[in-house]
């Protein structure tokens, strides 16, 4: 697996798999079918109910430890300094880990300070590889960047044909941090798997729409972690690394750009409050 090298030197695959919005019960089958296929990374959240699951299915794989990359993040309501060593120590206790290898603040809201001097500290102690930030705007970055002595290693944001985060991702190559598409996909909205120039391309390379994005995003130096529970579709995910795309290719997905997110705008006040007083099931 090829892999792109963060900020303080740590190697992390450019392709990985993301398990939100698989259901707990799920999640040990799909991570399991995932390590079988070849991922080696994996990215969870304390948000997503599916942590312990994570573990087990790590545990049954047999693959030793250093051969995968495991990120999880830290929830909003678990924000401060002495909350976030609790929510790590929490985090990897339902992994059944010893050390992760990213750490990541999952919004960029409530006490992000405090969070970090503690997520610097767990680095310190090299109980985690690597920390880093995630659905942090380009301002956010550079205040926490400027006003801390480690520089984020990752920021993972919406990133995706409809979002594409050319400048965003600039300004984080300017400052050592590397850019990490979450929704790679934008979860199919915009009719993505049919779209007919996407189609296009794939058709003249013999792939799918789904690997173009893909293969579109790490020959952009986009780390990406998409999501499926099926077996055959995790294999296709992967399989992003014997072609190219041309330059005109590229430039006809530039023009698929909305400059917004399908989702929601993490600087919206009514998101910054729902998603900031979201508390964790348990
Ligand atoms: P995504 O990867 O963009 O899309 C997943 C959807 O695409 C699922 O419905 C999946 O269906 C389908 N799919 C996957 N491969 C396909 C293929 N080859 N052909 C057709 N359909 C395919 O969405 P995502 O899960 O939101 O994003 C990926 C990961 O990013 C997450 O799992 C999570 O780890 C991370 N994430 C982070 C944040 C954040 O705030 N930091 C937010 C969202 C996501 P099936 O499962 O049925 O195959």
């Amino acid at each position: 697996m090829r892999t792109v090298t963060l900020n303080n030197g740590v190697e992390m695959p450019v392709l990985g798999f993301g398990v939100y919005q698989i259901p707990p019960e799920q999640t040990e089958r799909a991570v399991g079918d995932a390590l079988a296929a070849g991922y080696r990374s994996l990215d969870t959240a304390a948000a997503y109910g599916n942590e312990e699951a994570v573990g087990r299915a790590i545990r049954a794989s047999g693959i030793p430890r250093e051969e995968l990359f495991v990120t999880t993040k830290l929830w909003v309501s678990d924000t401060g300094e002495d909350r976030t060593r609790r929510a790590f120590e929490t985090s990897l206790r339902k992994l059944g880990l010893d050390h992760l290898d990213l750490y990541l603040i999952h919004q960029p809201y409530g006490d992000v300070y405090g969070s970090w001097r503690a997520m610097e500290a767990l680095h310190r102690q090299g109980l985690t590889r690597a920390i880093g930030v995630s659905n942090f705007h380009g301002d956010r970055l550079v205040d926490l960047i400027d006003h801390n002595e480690v520089t984020p290693a990752v920021n993972q944001v919406e990133t995706h044909p409809f979002h594409q985060r050319t400048a965003d991702q600039e300004l984080m190559r300017g400052r050592g941090v590397q850019i990490e598409s979450w929704g790679p996909f934008a979860e199919g909205r915009n009719g993505l798997f049919t779209h007919p120039e996407l189609g296009k391309i794939a058709a003249a390379h013999g792939k799918s729409v789904a690997q173009v994005v893909l293969r579109w995003l790490v020959q952009r130096d986009v780390v990406v972690i998409p999501k499926s529970v099926r077996a055959e579709r995790m294999a296709e995910n992967l399989d992003v690394f014997d072609f190219e795309l041309t330059a005109d290719q590229m430039t006809a997905i530039a023009t698929l750009d909305t400059g917004a997110s399908v989702f929601f705008d993490h600087r919206d006040p009514a998101m910054v409050s729902r998603l900031g007083n979201a508390t964790l099931d348990s």
